[in-house]
């Protein structure tokens, strides 16, 4: 009954939610088009738009790419949308390091085989650092662990510090879609590669290219 409330009421529904499925079961009751702002551990699409973008802004394109999600890949809903976008462009090669208890979901790998992109998982940060071109850092998703000892066997695994960078490539990319919770050092803010606030600004265009073609179409 909300949505088709303020169906009535607006041009378009931004729903952030934190139930999986809230945005799908809203566009399937509203009059207005309903973009997904992120719905719980479930998927964050119009962060992968951006990321997908300052992808292409900072290396010149996709195709090709080999890139590291590493974090809480279980709960961080954009890897979920950044992997099945990739999925998209050609010879894309996907490396997912993640502590134990928080491992790319099973439905995500399942997409990827049917699509035929290559992946792998991995343990070793810095082996992996070595061979990418982006580096996608992902905050511990606290607020969805059912306890703190969970919580803590997940955080502090995987921190981008200046030994991570001294293995990068020299033409490659830090992204976060932010905001961090200290898996990135401060430190690492003034290296070239560290693209994470040019990446947070495309958002804004982003979103606004987004709503502008939503509102165009009623
Ligand atoms: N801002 C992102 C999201 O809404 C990432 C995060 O919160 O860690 O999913």
């Amino acid at each position: 009954d909300t949505i088709r409330i303020v169906s009535g009421y607006s041009d378009l529904i931004v729903m952030r939610h934190t139930e999986i499925g809230a945005a799908r079961l809203a566009a399937s009751v509203a009059t207005v088009p309903v973009i997904n702002a992120g719905d719980g551990a479930g998927e964050h699409p119009t962060q992968a738009l951006l990321d997908v973008y300052s992808i292409y802004k900072e290396l010149g394109g996709i195709d090709g790419i080999h890139i590291a999600m590493v974090g809480d890949l279980a709960n961080g809903r954009t890897v979920h949308s950044l992997s099945y976008m990739l999925a998209n462009y050609k010879n894309v090669h996907i490396h997912y390091v993640a502590p134990e208890n928080v491992r790319i979901p099973i439905e995500v790998k399942r997409y990827l085989v049917e699509k035929g992109v290559s992946f792998e998982e991995s343990s070793d940060l810095l082996k992996v650092a070595e061979q990418v071109d982006v580096l996608y850092q992902t905050r511990i998703q606290k607020e969805r662990f059912l306890s703190l000892e969970e919580y803590e066997k997940a955080s502090g695994k995987y921190t981008i510090d200046e030994t991570v960078l001294e293995h990068m490539r020299e033409k490659s990319i830090i992204l976060h879609p932010l905001p961090r919770a200290g898996e990135i050092l401060a430190s690492v803010d003034n290296d070239p590669r560290a693209a994470y606030f040019r990446q947070a600004v495309n958002g804004l265009y982003m979103r606004m290219a987004l709503i502008d073609k939503c509102l165009r179409q009623i």
